[in-house]
């Protein structure tokens, strides 16, 4: 839906963001924006940190850039052993990118470049989920269900198939297993290659965590047919949810994890493509590189940056921060919630917080999309010095509409209230009659 609100807003000239600090923006104006999105999920150690602006200095005086294809570099050595560690066991082996649609389309190369190293050449096909964002590229739209994206670029998608459940907050672990494992049936399990799923639902479903045992029935199903599983952790990858990657909430192991967003904290473009030692032997045994072609692929300057703000999230100890800030901020975003009659009960997992909007909450009945109401919201909150993401649509229909906050981890709580104080006032002026009644 292309919405009246939004085509004003891409009328009107943007502000011009100058300055950066901590979780704070500020624009050529002088106005200080509280960025509670971490501008789209991106900004982990906060903006305008010397320690990291200094690191990339040190790396541009050494060397801006050697290519991969004679090279590796010290900073590319360096991040990858330092993100071995942080990944669950055995994913040990890590191949860079320029951003997580980069990164997501390497991980579905690799897979099925897996397979036919496995003799099974006629694995093709790639699993999504409805409701999902897997990237803006031709091959992660069609991974993806979100529907505006895919009508949008209908005539070019590839023959991808969704399980068209989202980890609902009602369903169970095994019905989407039992779910996920008709759809390779139907498919025919010789013909699917991989099943690509975001851990902690992002942007298209805000939020969302499955229940315990979810990620370990699915392991179990992707098993028991030879499909490799895919955990897209754009966005929850590198601390965000409280571990350093979502998928450590469940005690299940993917054969790959992609991660970009909080790994350079934005000072640099970065993505990474995490591999389970069965892959990474099997590429190495095949005693050929890897049929992957990217010049940015390990990028010095990139790669030192994100081994910098690493570094700083482990020294500062920022995971343990969002587990710590992300439980004050839901208490009082719950709150807030009993004042404000259209904003449902907070949910989510450390800094990556959904909040559900409804016409009424106790019937969970939602706006219909043509009110346009997280756009209205997300408006308000620019005006109101609060950068917010929003997004639409439910299981059932397009219909509904909720929030995503993801502060930078380094968020105060003097900060989680101010964003609180300002979120409050975004929602009184936004949707005016609407929340009067
Ligand atoms: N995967 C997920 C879950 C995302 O949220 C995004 C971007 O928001 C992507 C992949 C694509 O990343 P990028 O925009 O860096 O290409």
């Amino acid at each position: 839906v292309e919405s009246d609100v939004l085509a004003d807003y891409w009328r009107a000239p943007r502000p011009v963001a100058v300055a950066g600090r901590g979780v704070w923006i500020t624009d050529a104006a002088g106005r200080r924006y509280l960025d509670a999105a971490g501008s789209v999920h991106v900004v982990s150690v906060g903006h305008g940190v010397r320690e990291i602006a200094e690191a990339i200095t040190r790396q541009a005086e050494r060397l801006a850039f050697a290519s991969g294809r004679y090279f590796v570099s010290e900073a590319q050595l360096d991040l990858a052993e330092l993100i071995g560690g942080l990944a669950p066991e055995p994913l040990n082996h890590c191949y860079f990118a320029s951003g997580g649609s980069e990164a997501i389309e390497l991980a579905l190369q690799m897979a099925y470049y897996w397979q036919t190293l496995q003799g099974k050449p006629e694995k093709t096909k790639f699993l999504g989920q409805f409701r999902s964002y897997h990237g803006g590229t031709i091959a992660t739209v069609s991974l993806g269900g979100h529907q505006t994206h895919r009508d949008r670029l209908a005539p070019y998608l590839l023959p991808f198939p969704h399980v068209c459940a989202t980890p609902a907050e009602h369903a169970s672990a095994n019905s989407f297993a039992e779910q996920l494992n008709r759809l390779i049936l139907e498919h025919g399990s010789d013909t699917v290659c991989a099943f690509v799923a975001e851990p902690v639902s992002g942007t298209t479903s805000g939020a969302i965590v499955p229940p315990p045992g979810w990620w370990e029935a699915v392991r179990a199903v992707c098993d028991a047919h030879d499909v490799l599983f895919i955990a897209d952790e754009v966005v929850t990858g590198f601390g965000r949810t409280g571990r350093s990657f979502g998928i450590q909430h469940w005690n299940a192991t993917p054969d790959i994890i992609v991660g970009s967003k909080s790994i350079s904290s934005g000072y640099a473009p970065l993505a990474v493509v995490v591999v389970h030692d069965h892959l990474a032997e099997a590429f190495h045994g095949a005693n050929r590189r890897l049929p992957l072609r990217l010049t940015y692929a390990g990028n010095p300057l990139a790669c030192a940056t994100g081994l910098a703000v690493q570094q700083y999230i482990l020294r500062y100890r920022l995971v343990e921060r969002c587990q710590e800030m992300g439980e004050y901020l839901r208490a009082l975003l719950a709150d807030l919630s009993a004042e404000v009659s259209v904003m449902g009960l907070p949910r989510g997992l450390g800094l990556l917080i959904g909040i559900p909007i409804w016409r009424d909450v106790k019937s969970r009945a939602p706006f219909p999309r043509a009110a346009q109401i997280q756009e209205r919201i997300v408006m308000s909150g620019l005006r109101h010095g609060l950068i917010l993401v929003g997004g639409t649509g439910s299981d059932e229909s397009e219909d509904g509409d909720h929030l995503l906050l993801s502060p930078p981890f380094v968020i105060s709580k003097s900060e989680c209230r101010s964003l609180v104080e300002r979120l409050h006032s975004t929602f009184e002026h936004a949707l005016g009659e609407e929340l009067s009644n």
